[in-house]
């Protein structure tokens, strides 16, 4: 009798604590799911889609955000990205979770969340390759084919497949050249798949801060660059440690997610020894035309790819203890788009300025104000010189300490240069030039691309 008791206490209190159910979503399942979630949070989501796959699947993005579908300005716009490689699930699911989570904890007052939900805006594109996903799933979990369903429908490797704007930004370093904002090729589209092209135009209408890559088949949180400069080739493999200006930013945002995942920092994992559970991407094997290095370097947004699971489908038993270890980091990750500096760019009218450039002495990388004259830059704590510049004003140029917690407001208020617009007080816009002396190299280098791997990531 007791025995019997206990089942059932045991029932209900899993029904209880379990209120999300742990279970591989196939498309229509993802699209349900979401909107269920809308349902049940009208007042804080949305559900929009930013294009169409190959087979014409859409790629739905939910908006969690106190005004879903407006920018407010100087609330940051973060996102995340599962599913990339349709045979890699977990990101997946996990952001299916995370909604869910943020939606019911929300509404059961938690603080925290509504914190988050009060100053950021967060959109969540759960399967950036549905049709991919459909052919992985078609095989299930725990398969011995290792590679299904990675690519497109095309076969293309989608997170091979974004302009390569690193040749460009190694050749500014060098001889000189805008440091961000690279302009893309024009005949870019033509160059992509429609899911990257989707994500491109994404990523240009959103003035994006903060992102993450979700992706598996290892254990780690991978910053930019992926692509190496000098793409040493040991084996068939290229390596090489390729900071970015921003090094010890991306360094920190990837331990804060290792370090508040279950095991991540532990640095062993699926065979591989990673220490602090990060690393830099090219230093681990370089790659060519990924996302996170094109976020960087032609949009404001800090991107970093995080590998999951060292299995790539792991079976529905798993999901549960995954998300057990992924929630606080997916939380954390969420919560650093709130450091650094931050402000509004006006004119003596008070006019917001959008695309105004905002520089950190000592950091070789711009950003640039959004179309609501708000700006981002996330900084470590530290004292920084930094510069607003736009096209026919002066520039000004203000100190500022960064501490720990909330970001620093640094407002910028320009005056009209009294001289006619020099071109050294320019917003650096000279790309276009540039590009076209560059690209025969760009073509060249194409040569030392890596092919794919297995073990990849990303
Ligand atoms: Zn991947």
């Amino acid at each position: 009798m007791s025995e019997l008791f206990s089942v059932f206490l045991h029932l209900l209190l899993f029904e209880l604590v379990a209120p999300v159910t742990f279970r591989h979503h196939r498309y229509d399942d993802l699209v349900r799911t979401l909107y269920k979630v809308h349902n049940e949070c009208p007042q804080i989501t949305r559900v929009y889609s930013v294009g169409r796959s190959v087979q014409g699947r859409h790629l739905y993005v939910l908006e969690i955000s106190d005004y879903p579908g407006i920018h407010e300005p100087l609330e940051p716009e973060v996102k995340y990205v599962g599913n990339m490689h349709g045979n890699e699930v977990l990101g997946r699911e996990l952001l299916l979770q995370l909604s869910e989570f943020l939606c019911e904890e929300f509404r059961n007052g938690n603080q925290r969340v509504a914190r988050l939900v009060q100053d950021t805006r967060i959109h969540i594109l759960p399967s950036m390759n549905p049709d991919g996903y459909e052919v992985a799933a078609t095989q299930g979990p725990n398969s011995s084919g290792y590679l299904v369903g990675r690519n497109n429908a095309n076969g293309v490797d989608l997170n091979r497949n974004f302009p390569d704007l690193n040749t460009y930004i190694y050749y500014n370093e060098k001889y000189g050249g805008p440091n961000h904002h690279l302009p893309l090729p024009d005949n870019w589209k033509s160059q992509v798949e429609p899911e990257t092209q989707a994500v491109i135009q994404w990523m240009r209408s959103f003035n994006f801060v903060l992102s993450a890559n979700l992706h598996g088949g290892a254990v780690v949180a991978n910053y930019p660059y992926d692509k190496s400069l000098e793409h040493r080739v040991r084996g068939f493999r290229s390596t090489a440690n390729s900071p970015t200006p921003d090094d010890k930013l991306f360094q920190k945002l990837a331990k804060v997610y290792s370090y508040a995942h279950g095991w991540m920092h532990q640095g062993w994992n699926c065979g591989d020894y990673f220490p602090d559970g990060i690393t830099n991407g090219a230093s681990w094997y370089s790659l060519s035309k990924g996302m996170q290095d094109f976020n960087y370097l032609h949009t404001n947004c800090f991107e970093i790819t995080l590998e999951l699971s060292c299995n790539k489908f792991p079976g529905q038993e798993e999901l549960q203890r995954e998300w057990l270890g992924n929630r606080e980091a997916l939380i954390q990750f969420l919560e650093q788009v709130h450091h650094g500096i931050k402000g509004m760019v006006l004119d003596e009218n008070y006019n917001n300025l959008a695309g105004a450039v905002i520089s950190v002495s000592g950091i070789n990388h711009d950003v640039t104000s959004g179309d609501h004259g708000d700006y981002f830059r996330l900084l470590l704590p530290g004292t920084y010189i930094v510069t607003a510049t736009a096209p026919g004003f002066d520039p000004e140029t203000v100190s500022v300490t960064v501490g720990p917690g909330e970001p620093i407001l640094v407002n910028f208020h320009l005056k009209r240069s009294m001289a006619p617009a020099s071109p050294v007080r320019r917003a650096p816009s000279g790309g276009r030039r540039l590009r076209a002396k560059v690209q025969p190299r760009a073509a060249r280098k194409k040569g030392t691309e890596m092919k794919q791997t297995p073990r990849g990531p990303a």
